[in-house]
Order: C-alpha cells, then sequence, then structure tokens
C-alpha cells in the first residue's frame, strides 16, 4: 500500500512537473510551434516561400503587395485553417506592458490541424496594439477615428487614402524617417491605409478576374488586411526600388529597418521564418505600428505578434 501510494505521488510530482516545465516553456518562447517554423525555414533565400503550409498563400505575387504598390493588397488568402482557439482573442488595450492577451488562454495546443472556418472580429480594433490576421479581422464598419498624412516622402505625390496612417503611428514614422536620415538612409513610404470599402473593391476585381478561390490566395479578403487598422505601412527605399518586392530584403533600407524600426515602436510584421505563425511569407518592407514596448519586446525576443500574443499559429 505504502508503495502504491508513493508510486501515486511520484507520478503526481512527475505530471506536476511537466506542467510546470510546459508553462515555462510557453512562457519563454510563446509558442511552441516556433521552432517548427525556424527550422523549416533554415537558410531559405529571401524571395523564397518555403515555410507555408498553405500553399495558397503564396505564389502569385504579381497581384500582390509586390510591384504593384497602387492595387498593393497583402497576399492574404484566408486559408481556410484556422485553429478556433483563436476566437475571442482579445488585444491588451494599449501599449503598456500588458502581458500576452490569451482571451481563450493561450497556450491552448494547437486544434487539430483541421480547418474551422471560423474567422473572429478583433474585440478593441482602436487599440495600438491589436492583433489583425487572417483569423482575425476588423468589424465591417471599422474606421479608423485620427487618420493623418504623415510628413515623410512617399513613392507618390498624390494626397489619397493609402498616404495616410492613424496619428500616432504617422508621428512615430515620421521620427523613424528622420532617424534613418541621419544615418544616411532614406526611406519613402509605399502604402499605409487602406479602407474596408477599397479592399473590398480590391477582391472583389479579383475574384471578377481570377475566381474566389484563387483570387484568395493573393488577396485579403476584407476586414483581415492589416493595413486597415491604419497602423501598418510598406516603406521601401526613396528611389522606390524593390518596393514592396522581395528584392527590397536585400537593400541597406531593409537592413536599417529590420535593426531599428522597434526603436520608433514599429515591428517587421512578416519576418523570415515565422511564416507559419503569420501566415505571410516574409516581407521586409511591411512594418506595422504596436508602441515602443512591444516592438522593443517582440525585437529583443524574435518573435512575432501572434506569439506575444501566444496565439496559434496562422496557417497551421
Ligand atoms: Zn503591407
Amino acid at each position: 500500500m505504502n508503495r502504491t501510494s508513493g508510486r501515486a505521488k511520484a507520478a503526481l510530482a512527475a505530471s506536476t512537473l511537466t506542467l510546470l516545465l510546459t508553462a515555462v516553456l510557453l512562457a519563454a518562447c510563446g509558442n511552441g510551434e516556433s521552432t517548427t517554423a525556424t527550422s523549416n525555414n533554415v537558410g531559405e533565400a529571401s524571395s523564397s516561400q518555403g515555410g507555408i503550409t498553405d500553399p495558397a498563400t503564396v505564389s502569385s505575387d504579381p497581384v500582390t503587395d509586390s510591384g504593384n504598390p497602387d492595387e498593393a493588397v497583402s497576399s492574404d488568402g484566408t486559408s481556410g485553417a484556422s485553429p478556433s482557439a483563436n476566437t475571442g482573442i482579445t488585444d491588451p488595450g494599449t501599449s503598456t506592458e500588458s502581458p500576452p492577451v490569451s482571451g481563450t488562454g493561450g497556450g491552448s495546443p494547437p486544434a487539430s490541424g483541421e480547418a474551422q472556418p471560423d474567422q473572429a472580429v478583433a474585440t478593441d480594433p482602436d487599440s495600438i496594439a491589436v492583433l489583425v490576421n487572417k483569423q482575425l479581422g476588423l468589424p465591417k464598419d471599422y474606421e479608423p477615428k485620427d487618420l493623418v498624412y504623415p510628413d515623410v516622402t512617399f513613392t507618390f505625390k498624390e494626397k489619397i487614402e493609402k498616404r495616410m496612417m492613424r496619428k500616432e503611428a504617422a508621428e512615430a514614422l515620421e521620427e523613424m524617417f528622420a532617424g534613418a536620415k541621419k544615418d544616411g538612409i532614406y526611406l519613402a513610404g509605399v502604402s499605409g491605409y487602406r479602407s474596408y470599402a477599397r479592399q473590398k473593391a480590391l477582391f472583389e476585381s479579383y475574384v471578377k478576374k481570377d475566381g474566389e478561390e484563387k483570387a484568395k490566395t493573393y488577396s485579403a479578403v476584407p476586414g483581415y488586411s492589416e493595413h486597415e487598422t491604419g497602423l501598418a505601412i510598406d516603406v521601401s527605399g526613396s528611389d522606390g526600388k524593390c518596393a514592396a518586392e522581395d528584392c527590397f530584403a536585400d537593400t541597406e533600407e531593409a537592413a536599417w529597418i529590420a535593426k531599428h524600426a522597434h526603436e520608433y515602436g514599429f515591428i517587421v510584421r512578416f519576418p523570415k521564418g515565422k511564416e507559419d505563425i503569420t501566415g505571410y511569407k516574409y516581407e521586409a518592407w511591411h512594418i506595422r505600428f504596436v508602441g515602443k514596448e512591444i516592438a522593443k519586446d517582440i525585437a529583443e525576443r524574435g518573435i512575432t505578434l501572434e506569439e506575444y500574443y501566444n496565439a496559434i499559429p496562422v496557417s497551421k
């Protein structure tokens, strides 16, 4: 009897330890999947699409952000693979040091891998730390209330929608461009804010041209593009070379951004090697304002916004 209960105790202790270890690991990595994602992409060229499990999210660059900034649309496509565990994720509201949010208990195991068609809507779209991705969208009628024209160089002259950003992000962008200039790096905006209506029009034109299934492989479904938050912008060098194209990754401007963006509250939103988590291929040009504290944390830990929130990989 003693032996039995001793064994039971040992087993209990062991399982408690396992739980603790799991918790520690989750806390440390944010997401157990990151290792896999990284190893999938070891040694990949910047232009590669490797590691993305959803073939629909890649390829067909001609109509994505790449090459046609005017019509720039993130290479979204809502893969049907949406772990349901993401639903209900709330964001912490502000750029304070709120811990990663896990509305539905972060750390829940990745869903079976089977697609969940449901997509959720961010509960606080006005937060500068809002998480928007292929599963977490914006309310249909969402429109940022504080859009302004950042006083920086763009690759075009017109005062049009895509030149705008939310005020706080716009000011940070101005600071960042000024900081870059001091280092001899001349940046330019390519495409900032995009309204739901514009995203919808774009998406529908693609559907007309290619059919919905194919359109989804290269265009964001309206409501799910981070550009709709007014907090994201595609940038290039002031010569506009490689604007929103893979070759931008090899420029000195991209190197500067990768190194310094967080000092101004921006993150490179779709980093190399994290394709499985963000659901997007590496985009050296797409930066997202999240505020200095979160940006610093994310940069130092080498994680994504999804991992910061302990969210489930998007394209799993
Ligand atoms: Zn973008």
